[in-house]
């Protein structure tokens, strides 16, 4: 089995004991080698300030890759371009550009005056700046705001025709999603590489809520399958698994690359990619 690349994704510390919290997880995933790292930007642009402290103590002391998340939501073109600069005049050059999503309980996405009014004019703007390499967000079971598949499809490619260089996608439980969707954006003329979010399900009643607010289907064998793990005290085993499984039908069709969605926990991340092949002595032996 070919050994994929990884990146790993976290959110911002909004506490001492959360950013010793990330601290640990950078030192556990850091030896797998990741693509990069990336940092979110909170919901209605709430963790601006967290986010650009966390991308630049990453930048300056992890040795990492390091993209910042950042979004349309809340703030003017110039707020959101000054933003961009910092973290490009920071030495960080990597984003992933978002519309973004309002803060809970806000109602939906709603243009800021002076906003940028979606994610395709943040991204033309960014790459019109020629600082950035940007990637995107994908939706391989559609975003709930998309009116049909194909819109969905069709508003990705005009995001890559804006000057983005990558996708990472929604997290989804069947590789099936994932495999047909790739298909679709291929057939659509997307030459940009789909890489799949994977989610380590770490804490399963939490995931299946946030599940339903992505528009992510649950099958029913999950849910089954987890109601017997937790009564008998084994989840982190079948997280472990089912995830491990997962990408391991991934790779074998051809996926070269996986984004984790590590929720700032580090060990079901480790163990899916040891179980995958991803150990710091293999990265070594690849690097000799
Ligand atoms: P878009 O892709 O621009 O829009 C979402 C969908 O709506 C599109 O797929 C399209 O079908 C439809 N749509 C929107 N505008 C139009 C239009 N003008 N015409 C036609 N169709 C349109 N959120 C955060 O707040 N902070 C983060 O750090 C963050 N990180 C994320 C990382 C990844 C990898 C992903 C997949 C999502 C992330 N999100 C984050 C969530 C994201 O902000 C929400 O899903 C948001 O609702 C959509 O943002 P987007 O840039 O993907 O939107």
């Amino acid at each position: 089995m070919t050994v994929p690349a990884v990146s790993f994704e976290f959110f911002p510390p909004q506490s001492l004991a959360a950013s010793f919290r990330l601290w640990d997880t950078v030192q556990v995933l850091s030896p797998l080698k990741p693509r990069f790292v990336s940092v979110t930007y909170g919901a209605g642009g709430t963790t601006r300030d967290l986010t650009r402290d966390a991308v630049a103590t990453l930048h300056g002391h992890s040795g990492l890759n390091v993209a910042a998340h950042l979004t349309c939501v809340n703030a003017t073109r110039e707020e959101t371009m000054e933003i961009a600069d910092g973290f490009a005049a920071a030495g960080v050059t990597e984003l992933v550009a978002l519309r973004g999503d309002p803060p809970k309980g806000a109602g939906a996405f709603a243009v800021h005056p002076g906003g940028f009014a979606n994610s395709v004019e943040l991204i033309a703007a960014l790459s019109a700046t020629g600082k950035f390499t940007i990637r995107v967000g994908a939706y391989p079971e559609k975003h709930p705001e998309a009116a049909n598949a194909k819109a969905d499809v069709d508003w990705l490619k005009r995001k890559i025709d804006a000057g983005a260089a990558e996708a990472l996608t929604q997290f989804f439980f069947e590789p099936e999603h994932f495999l047909r969707f790739r298909d679709a954006c291929a057939k659509a003329g997307i030459t940009a590489p789909i890489v799949p979010g994977i989610l380590p399900i770490e804490n399963w009643k939490g995931v299946r809520r946030f599940a339903e607010r992505c528009g992510t289907a649950v099958p029913v064998w999950l849910d089954e399958a987890f109601d017997k793990a937790i009564r008998d005290g084994r989840e982190d085993l079948l997280a472990t698994a089912l995830c491990s499984e997962m990408c391991t039908t991934l790779i074998d069709e051809g996926v070269d690359s996986l984004h984790f969605y590590t929720m700032n926990k580090p060990e079901l991340t480790r163990d899916v990619c040891h179980a995958l092949g991803i150990t710091p002595d293999m990265r070594l032996e690849n690097v000799a």
